[in-house]
């Protein structure tokens, strides 16, 4: 039985059950980990990459005659 890293608790997958590539997702804290191996057993935490370069300056023109 795999261990949440984050919460430390149980996580709900059969290790037979998934391949690298896979998501699991905790049920406690809601955690998504990515497997990166099956032997051992490798879980990766998925960080969600905000990317704050895309700010979009929102420039009025204004168009006085
Ligand atoms: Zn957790």
């Amino acid at each position: 039985m795999a261990i949440c890293p984050e919460c430390e608790s149980a996580l709900d997958f059969e290790e037979e059950d998934v391949d690298e590539g896979d998501v699991i997702v905790c049920d406690e804290c809601g955690t998504e980990f990515e497997v990166v191996g099956t032997e051992p057993l490798e879980l990766t935490k998925v960080e969600e990459d905000y990317d704050e370069d895309d700010e979009e300056e929102v420039e009025e023109e204004e168009e006085e005659e």
